[in-house]
C-alpha cells in the first residue's frame, strides 16, 4: 500500500479533487463504480501526478497507507450509504472514511455513530467551490472526530484554497457539524444571489438601464465593500452577449430558477431551530415562485394599481441600491451565523464562527472581502449577540438605512418585487423595536386557547377569564 489518500466517485468533483491531491504531491488511489470513469481520468490526466488504479473496493482499500483515508465523492443519499457500507466492510479500526458530498447533516450524524461503533472514523466534509474549486482549491469544512483531523487535516489543508497564507479548511466540530455549516453556507449563497437579483431587477426595471450598463455597475461595486466572487461573476454573466440573437444572454435565459435542495434544507432546519433565517427563506421561496409557471401565466394580467414614477436622480438611486444590497447582505449573514450558533448549541458542536468566516474567505462560492469583517467582528467579541451589532457592521448599516428604506419604498411604489430587501429591512426594524405586536399575539392566544401570558411589571404567568368576568388569574 502506498497511497496517502483514495478517492471513490470520479465524476466532476471527485476527479478534480483527486487531481488536486496528486498535483500537491500525494499518491492517490482511484476508484469509481464503473471503471470507465477511472480509466478516462487516467488517460486524460494520469501524467499530472501519482495515481493508483483500482477496479474493486478491495483493491482500492489495499492501495491505501494506514490509517487508510478514503474520500467519497458520490451522490448524496442512498449512493453514499452504499459506498460507505462497502468501504467499511473492507477497512479496519482506525481507518478514516470522508464523505465530501453534499450530505444532509442528520445523515452524517447517523453514519458517524454507526461507524464509530465499528472503530472507524467518519468525517463529513462540506466542500464548496464547484468543479473549479475542487481542482484548484476549494473551501473544506470537515466535521468528525478530532483525532481523525490530526492525520487528515494537513492533507485537506494542503489542497484547500488559501487566503493570506491561511488555508480555507479547519476542523469544524464533531459528526454532522461540517455538513451543517456547508448547508448554511449554501443557504447564504441563495440569499446572496437573490439580493443580487433584486438589485439587478431594480436597475433594469425602475431605472431602465441597459444590461451592459448594469454589468458595469456590478463591476464597479466589485471594487468596493461588495467585492466578492458572486458580484464579480454577476458582472460577467450580465456582459455576456448571446451569439445567436445578439441580445444579452440573460434576456434569453428562461426566468425559472432551479434548486438542488441545500437551500430548502437550511430553511427546514431554521424552522426546527426556531431561528428567523428570513433572507434565505425568501430566496428559496423566490426560486419556487419563479418556477410556478402556470400560476405566473394566469396572474400576468393582475393590475399593478397606480404606479409611481422612477426616481429622477439615477446616480443617487444606484447608490441607494448599493446600500440596500450591503445592509440586506449583513442581515442574511447575521441570520446564517445565528442559525449556525443555534445548531452548534443544539448538537453540542462548539462551532467557532470566526474560524468559519476565515475559511469562507476563499475557495467557496460566497467568498468575499466582507468575510474579513465578519472574522474581525468575532475576534473582537466571540459572544456577539448578532453580527448586526458588531461596531463595523452597525455603523455601515446605520449609514445606509435611509437608502435601504428608499429602495424598499420605491420598489413597492413602482411594483417591483423585492422579497429579500423588504424582509431584511423588516427584520432589522423588528430587532430594534422597543415593543413588538407579539404582545397582542399573546393576548389572542390567551383568549382562544388559555395559553397564558407574562406581564411586563411582575413575574409569573397569567390568564384572563375571557369567557367569564374578565378578571385576571395567576396561571
Ligand atoms: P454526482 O453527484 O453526479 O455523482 C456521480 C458519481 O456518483 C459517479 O461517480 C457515480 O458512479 C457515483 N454513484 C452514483 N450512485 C452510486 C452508487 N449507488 N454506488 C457507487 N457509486 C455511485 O457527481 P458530482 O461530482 O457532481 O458530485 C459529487 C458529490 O459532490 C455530490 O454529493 C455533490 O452534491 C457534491 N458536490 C458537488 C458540487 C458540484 O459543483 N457539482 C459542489 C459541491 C459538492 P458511476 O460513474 O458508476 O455512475
Amino acid at each position: 500500500p502506498q497511497a496517502q489518500i483514495g478517492v471513490t466517485g470520479l465524476a466532476v468533483m471527485g476527479s478534480n479533487i483527486a487531481r488536486n491531491f496528486a498535483r500537491n504531491g500525494y499518491t492517490v488511489a482511484l476508484h469509481n463504480r464503473s471503471v470507465a470513469k477511472t480509466d478516462a481520468l487516467l488517460a486524460e490526466h494520469g501524467d499530472e501526478g501519482s495515481f493508483i488504479r483500482s477496479e474493486t473496493i478491495e483493491e482500492f482499500v489495499a492501495a491505501l497507507e494506514r490509517p487508510r483515508r478514503a474520500l467519497i465523492m458520490v451522490q448524496a443519499g442512498a449512493a453514499t450509504d452504499a459506498v460507505i457500507d462497502s468501504l467499511a466492510d473492507a477497512m479496519e479500526p482506525g481507518d478514516v472514511i470522508i464523505d465530501g458530498g453534499n450530505a444532509l447533516y442528520t445523515d452524517t450524524i447517523r453514519r458517524e455513530k454507526a461507524l464509530a461503533e465499528r472503530g472507524l472514523h467518519f468525517v463529513g466534509a462540506g466542500i464548496s467551490g464547484g468543479e473549479e474549486g475542487a481542482l484548484n482549491g476549494p473551501a473544506i469544512m470537515p466535521g468528525g472526530p478530532a483525532e481523525s483531523y490530526k492525520s487528515l487535516g494537513p492533507l485537506l489543508e494542503s489542497v484547500a484554497a488559501e487566503v493570506d497564507g491561511v488555508p480555507c479548511c479547519t476542523h469544524i466540530g464533531p459528526d454532522g457539524s461540517g455538513h451543517f455549516v456547508k448547508m448554511v453556507h449554501n443557504g447564504i449563497e441563495y440569499a446572496d444571489m437573490q439580493l443580487i437579483g433584486e438589485a439587478y431587477d431594480l436597475l433594469r426595471r425602475v431605472l431602465g438601464l441597459p444590461t451592459a450598463e448594469i454589468a458595469d455597475v456590478f463591476a464597479r461595486w466589485n471594487t468596493g465593500a461588495l467585492e466578492s466572487y458572486l458580484v464579480e461573476i454577476t458582472a460577467e454573466v450580465l456582459a455576456q452577449v448571446d451569439a445567436e440573437t445578439g441580445k444579452p444572454l440573460v434576456d434569453v435565459i428562461v426566468d425559472e430558477a432551479g434548486q438542488k435542495g441545500t437551500g430548502r434544507w437550511t430553511v427546514k432546519s431554521a424552522l426546527d431551530l426556531g431561528i428567523p433565517t428570513t433572507g434565505i427563506a425568501e430566496a428559496v421561496f423566490a426560486r419556487a415562485l419563479s418556477s410556478s409557471t402556470e400560476q405566473r401565466k394566469a396572474a400576468a394580467g393582475l393590475s399593478a394599481g397606480t404606479l409611481a414614477a422612477a426616481p429622477t436622480d439615477k446616480d443617487t438611486f444606484i447608490d441607494d441600491i448599493h446600500a440596500a444590497l450591503y445592509a440586506s447582505k449583513v442581515v442574511a449573514y447575521a441570520q446564517g451565523f445565528d442559525q449556525i450558533a443555534a445548531g452548534s448549541k443544539e448538537y453540542g458542536w462548539d462551532v467557532d464562527p470566526g474560524a468559519l468566516a476565515t475559511i469562507w474567505r476563499g475557495g467557496c462560492i460566497i467568498r468575499a472581502q466582507f468575510l474579513n469583517r465578519i472574522r474581525e467582528a468575532y475576534a473582537e467579541d466571540p459572544q456577539l449577540p448578532s453580527l448586526l451589532l458588531a461596531p463595523y457592521f452597525r455603523e455601515a448599516v446605520e449609514a445606509g438605512v435611509d437608502s435601504w428604506r428608499r429602495v424598499v419604498a420605491t420598489a413597492a411604489a413602482t411594483g417591483i418585487p423585492v422579497p429579500a430587501f423588504g424582509s431584511s429591512l423588516s427584520y432589522y426594524d423588528a430587532l430594534r423595536s422597543d415593543r413588538l405586536p407579539a404582545a397582542l399575539t399573546q393576548g389572542l392566544r390567551d383568549y382562544f386557547g388559555a395559553h397564558t401570558y407574562r406581564r411586563t411589571d411582575k413575574p409569573g404567568s397569567f390568564h384572563t377569564l375571557w369567557g367569564g368576568d374578565r378578571s385576571e388569574v395567576t396561571a
